[in-house]
């Protein structure tokens, strides 16, 4: 009998959901609630990866958004009736969650300790729990976090300069996030290369409105960019990445903000949006950039100068480089990222194949580098996979 996952990412005011086969990896459903409490709200949604459905459920909340996803599964007796486990995404899982856990009460409480370190993340997270705990009391469900994969990384890459009794009483340290993806796409790179994942250096950079980079040396994570929190690192769709810690006193000194109204403006103003001072979405950066428009191509530079440095570092964290894989929104969609990016690499052995690039590496099983160059491939994620396969083999276990 086919075992079916149910995979959920509950967000503040969104909740993505796919019912997958963890074997076949096909998608039996897949879709989303989103601007949840809002009159905008609706659910879409495809099965077997058809044609989309739109419902608008104005001023859903967040149980009756579940309790919708639930009566959509419902109505297919079969599919609903092989779902064997439930995998729940959760953003922070701290130094508790080396890897994913079966969800009983103490897990939970421990996730729950997790949220003043993810306060805009982990209580969506835990909510989503609850109510799909309420709605599938005998299933068993699987948290799998974002921060796991990078438990591997070691003190001098996860530390701050800052006085250590900040790490030792309030564990303020560098986490990362997108662990999984990162996860994933390494496994999938080591498989096309057909290599030993535990002997493989990689160097993943996952770019969608979020984007981090990951040093992988013998398959485990010993870097990444993002830190405590996800706005460290890489420029992003809105937010700013790396920056100077000071500008936030300058801020506030200057112009008269508040610590809260600075958080916002990194997190919300900056970033591809911020320096074009046009959009966050990297397609209409391309699209401006080429038209002329001075600022979108600024923000591509910055973008791309950001990342091919912290991947010059990254070589210096794992020692050589059996591949750079590009993933994500923009890192599996956008050629002209990638080669903007590698442009300044020459240095670490890139040479890239406009062809193969061009088609985003479909014809030539991810790569988009030339023969003898260090190797790039693209590759896309699939972090709802690896979420239904530790539901499914958790719940077996
Ligand atoms: P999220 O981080 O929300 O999951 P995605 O991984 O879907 O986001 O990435 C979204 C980003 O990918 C957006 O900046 C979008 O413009 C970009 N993107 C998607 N398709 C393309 C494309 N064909 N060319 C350039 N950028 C693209």
């Amino acid at each position: 009998m086919t075992k079916l996952a149910l995979v959920l990412n509950c967000g503040s005011s969104s909740i993505k959901f796919a019912v997958i086969n963890p074997e076949t990896a096909n998608n039996r459903l897949s879709g989303l609630v989103e601007c949840i409490g809002s009159k905008d709200a609706r659910m879409k949604w495809s099965k077997d990866e058809g044609k989309k459905t739109k419902v608008d459920l104005p001023n859903v909340n967040y149980h009756s958004a579940l309790q919708q996803i639930v009566e959509l599964i419902k109505q297919d007796p079969e599919m609903a009736d092989n779902i064997k486990a439930v995998g729940h995404r959760v953003v922070h899982g701290g130094e508790k969650f080396t890897k994913s856990a079966l969800i009983d009460e103490k897990v939970l409480n421990t996730i729950r300790d997790c949220q003043a370190l993810a306060p805009l993340h982990n209580p969506a997270n835990i909510q989503g729990i609850e109510v799909a705990k309420q709605a599938f009391p005998n299933l068993k469900h699987t948290a799998v976090f974002d921060t796991a994969f990078h438990q591997t990384m070691p003190k001098h890459a996860y530390l701050y300069a800052i006085p250590h009794e900040l790490y030792e009483e309030h564990k303020i340290r560098r986490y990362g996030f997108h662990g999984t993806s990162h996860l994933y796409v390494s496994r999938e790179a080591a498989r096309i290369l057909g290599r030993d994942i535990n002997k493989c250096n990689l160097i993943t950079a996952h770019l969608g409105n979020g984007c981090s980079i990951c040093a992988i040396k013998n398959g485990k994570s010993v870097d990444t960019s993002m830190g405590l929190t996800p706005l460290e690192g890489l420029v992003m769709g809105t937010r700013s990445g790396d920056i100077d810690p000071s500008i936030h006193s300058h801020l506030v000194d200057t112009l008269g903000y508040d610590i809260h109204k600075v958080t916002n403006l990194l997190n919300k103003e900056s970033g591809l949006l911020g320096i074009s001072k046009l959009d966050s979405d990297c397609r209409a950066i391309e699209d401006a950039a080429a038209e002329g428009h001075e600022l979108a191509t600024l923000a591509a530079e910055i973008f791309c100068y950001r990342l091919a440095k912290y991947i010059g570092s990254y070589a210096v964290a794992i020692g050589s480089i059996d591949a750079l894989v590009f993933t994500g929104g923009i890192g599996e969609n956008s050629p002209f990222m990638r080669k903007t990016t590698l442009k300044w690499l020459g240095i670490l052995g890139f040479n890239l194949d406009e062809e193969l690039n061009n088609a985003s590496g479909k014809n030539s099983n991810g790569l988009i580098t030339e023969e003898h160059s260090t190797k790039a491939l693209v590759i896309p994620t699939n972090e709802e996979l690896i979420i239904a396969r530790d539901a499914v083999q958790l719940a077996n276990s």
